[in-house]
């Protein structure tokens, strides 16, 4: 998963640019950059880290113009070379132009291979950067803009994307609208579009609307235009309702902390458990156990405490070092636990090792049971639209049935969310909504 961002027409482009990626940091830790335009040049700077340090005062007086774009990168191991951050940059037949991603690609390796035979030389790993190659080859169509229309219609897959030429800014959302992408308005001038709503709030813009699946929005000459560009067939990711986006952003038109709620409250209703406390995985299960109290009855407890200065578990490559970093992350308040039945809320269960070392730690601190509740259903196949959520071999759910699962983590009971209590949660319509990992129906392979 990755945030991007673009600021148009701000004298203070590419410093709320800095800001709006700081506000999406939990969409990727592994690195960042910003690119700006001042009419004459872009100017990017990007490196691997936290927002916060890769980006000095000193790169402000660089990062000059009115317009900015800017990204943050989660991948999974292997991929964290410098060269696979973005914004990707290049010079090409009509200047120069720089470009923001979220998603991925599926046809990517098969333009990759075409591009290569035609002599194209590639610097990444990056699925984005064939979208350079596609636009910078294209000496058919005159105009920048037609020649990103023709390039985004060779490409297949999740595509949320932001391109920045000396000038323009282009904005695109896939006809699925697989990843979110929001319009607002800057107090102090100009637009913003960015993956989440939370980035408005920091930078004091207000929302105006949800870039719609399928359209291109053009910025220039201070105006915006919008256009569809492909027929829009939406199949918006759940994933981001469930674990990614952050509880205050309000994506695919709602709020996200209110459909977690909601989803622990249908999960309170489909699988009651006799139990003394209600215990959220902190920060992943806080919002849908606060919905499963509410719903059952029965108090919520903040037993388990959280380090927030460890990252996220699952980035790390080998499980000796998942391990361990959930030891350093997670640890239980004794004295609310001992002897207690407990019912402890998680968003979602990928490889099964959060969920086994927070049951051994609360038996370990005295709990009498054990008994998890997942707020989302099994998580039996990976995400080819952004979401890293490893090959299928290393999905739990995707090997062992649910009471095997309950045995190897070690819980009295486990059980997860159905699809039709989440669609209940989201009060949406559900074909509108992709649950690929959960049920194997891709909607592009
Ligand atoms: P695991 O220990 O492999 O079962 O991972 C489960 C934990 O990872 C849960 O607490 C989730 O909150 C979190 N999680 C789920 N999906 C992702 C993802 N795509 N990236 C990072 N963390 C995730």
């Amino acid at each position: 998963m990755c945030s991007v961002v673009g600021i148009y027409q701000n004298q203070n482009a590419s410093k709320l640019a800095f800001y709006s990626l700081f506000a999406m940091q939990h969409r990727g830790q592994e690195a960042a950059g910003i690119s700006s335009s001042d009419g004459v040049h872009i100017h990017t700077i990007k490196d691997r880290g936290l927002v916060t340090q890769i980006f000095k005062e000193e790169h402000f007086k660089i990062l000059k113009g009115y317009m900015a774009i800017g990204h943050t990168r989660y991948s999974t191991a292997g991929d964290d070379s410098i060269l696979d951050a973005q914004p990707v940059f290049a010079r090409y037949g009509l200047g120069e132009i720089s470009i923001v991603h979220n998603g991925n690609l599926v046809n990517a390796k098969e333009i990759r291979e075409e591009l290569i035979k035609k002599g194209a030389i590639f610097q990444s790993n990056m699925d984005t950067e064939n979208l350079i190659h596609l636009i910078a080859k294209n000496y058919q169509k005159p105009t920048l803009k037609e020649k990103i229309i023709d390039a985004v219609k060779r490409i297949k897959g999740a595509f949320s994307l932001i391109i920045l030429s000396r000038s323009k800014m282009f904005v695109i959302r896939d006809p699925f609208g697989f990843r979110p992408l929001s319009l607002g308005k800057i107090k102090s001038g100009g637009y913003i579009v960015a993956s989440e709503t939370c980035a408005f709030e920091l930078v004091g813009a207000e929302f105006i609307r949800d870039v719609k699946p399928g359209e291109m929005i053009t910025f220039e000459n201070g105006e915006i235009k919008s256009e569809m560009i492909f027929e829009p067939t939406p199949k918006q990711c759940i994933f981001e309702y469930i674990y990614f986006a952050r509880p205050d952003s309000n994506v695919f038109g709602k709020n996200v902390y209110s459909v977690r709620k909601q989803m622990g409250r249908e999960l309170a209703k489909e699988l009651p458990v006799n139990a003394d406390m209600v215990v959220p995985v902190p920060d992943s299960g806080v919002a849908a156990a606060l919905g499963y109290a509410e719903e059952s009855g029965i108090p919520f407890e903040m037993a388990i405490m959280r380090n927030h200065y460890v990252g996220r578990t699952f980035i790390e490559p080998t499980q000796e070092i998942r391990d361990l970093k959930v030891k350093m992350k997670l640890s239980p308040i004794k004295h609310k636990i001992e002897g207690k039945k407990l019912v402890v809320i998680d968003d979602s269960i990928v490889r099964g090792t959060t969920s086994r070392r927070i049951v051994r730690m609360l038996k370990e601190a005295g709990a009498k049971e054990v008994h998890m509740r997942i707020a989302s259903p099994a998580t039996t196949g990976p995400c080819y639209y952004g979401v890293d959520t490893p090959s299928k071999e290393e999905l739990i759910a995707s090997k062992l049935s649910t009471e095997e699962i309950a045995k190897y983590i070690e819980a009295d009971s486990l059980a997860y969310l159905s699809i039709d209590g989440l669609v209940r949660a989201i009060k949406d319509k559900k074909e509108n909504y992709c649950f690929a990992c959960f049920d194997g129906n891709y909607p592009i392979l």
